[in-house]
């Protein structure tokens, strides 16, 4: 089969032939009907080097992902053979406190994990692929009624990261509270609209591109600001002086943290959830007074049934550009240069069967 392979640190990926994926015990394998590009593959490909992460290449890309069964190996009884599926992206060793929670990002017992501190598409093989070997069926969740794999393959990434920085922001955002969303991408342009599903609070986007904030505007945002040296007053006008309650700042560059740490409100929460890596310097009288600053890693197992439930009821939606996996390349080339609105999603096949 054909997948978009990385060779190597700070390379250009690679479409190759590679062999068919077989099922272990316990294992299956799925046929991907969506594999999203995500700004971090960018990250991935273009600055990490050896040492950065527990992983090296090769491996395939693609860790936002979902199909339909393909293969079972012994012992899978959960799922079956042609059933739409999500793949929730990472793997951790499925017996520690923190997986027994489903937060499996935060498992605390790596070396027992497929990967460290990883998962398909993250130093194990992705879904830019045509078939994606997934090592435990505890990780496919059944694709609600009316959801095609190529809508919800983002989901899994682009709308649960930014799902769990906002539930856990959720006791703060009530209907008379103002949310900045910060960054009006892949991750941004869903946290506007979890914001919305979820919540009856103020929304403030914040993005350098005019359309971005546009997208923002159309998804429920009530006020989009250009990023600039006059962002932070413009969120202080619209919230009569006071700030921001929740800062979700999809970038996590320099200049966005101090942004964000500069329009919070008092007691407000300032959480990272773009790799940007940019810091923030934390100090006495740095910072409002309260404001609870975090940095968040993707969502639990059972936050992307919660995401997909939404999504299957229309109550967020992820903008979807699509491209055929011959083209994958194309995809992140115009991601890079930010031609992307929403998401890009690699379509390895259209259907469950062949
Ligand atoms: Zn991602
Ligand atoms: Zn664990």
């Amino acid at each position: 089969m054909k997948a978009l392979r990385l060779q190597g640190w700070k390379s250009r990926p690679e479409l190759v032939e590679v062999d068919d994926p077989r099922p272990g015990p316990g294992e299956v394998v799925i046929r991907v009907g969506g594999a999203g590009a995500c700004h971090s593959d960018l990250h991935l490909m273009n600055e990490f080097e050896a040492g950065a992460v527990p992983w090296d290449p090769p491996f395939t890309l693609g860790h936002e992902n979902a199909g339909w069964v393909h293969e079972l190996g012994d012992g899978v009884t959960d799922v079956e053979v042609g059933q739409p599926v999500a793949v929730y992206g990472p793997w951790g060793c499925g017996t520690c406190s923190r997986c027994r929670l489903g937060l499996e990002t935060y498992c605390e017992n790596l070396a027992e994990a497929p990967v460290m501190g990883g998962g398909g598409g993250l130093g194990l093989d992705g879904g830019m692929a045509e078939l994606m070997l997934v090592p435990s069926s505890r990780h496919l969740v059944p694709l609600p009624d009316g959801l095609e794999p190529s809508v919800a393959a983002p989901l899994t990434d682009a709308a649960l990261t930014p799902y769990h920085a906002v539930k856990l922001s959720l006791p703060k955002l009530t209907p008379d509270a103002t949310a900045v969303v910060i960054g009006v991408g892949g991750l941004g342009h869903m946290a506007v609209q979890i914001l919305r599903a979820t919540t009856a609070a103020s929304i403030i986007a914040v993005d350098m591109r005019p359309e971005a904030l546009d997208l923002a505007e159309r998804h429920g945002a009530g006020l989009g600001l250009i990023s600039d040296d006059y962002t932070v007053k413009g969120i202080r006008e619209a919230t009569g002086g006071r700030g921001a309650d929740v800062v979700i700042d999809c970038v996590g560059a320099d200049a966005t943290l101090a942004m964000g740490a500069a329009a919070a409100r008092q007691m407000g929460d300032l959480t990272i959830v773009g790799i940007g890596g940019g810091t923030l310097g934390v100090s006495f009288f740095s910072v409002p007074y309260e404001v609870a600053i975090r940095t968040t890693y993707w969502g639990s197992r059972p936050e992307l049934v919660e995401v997909l439930s939404m999504a299957a009821r229309g109550l967020i939606q992820s903008d979807v550009t699509t491209f055929p996996l011959e083209k994958a390349n194309e995809a992140y080339d115009e991601l890079a240069a930010g031609k992307i609105e929403g998401r890009a999603v690699v379509i390895p096949n259209p259907g469950p069967t062949a």
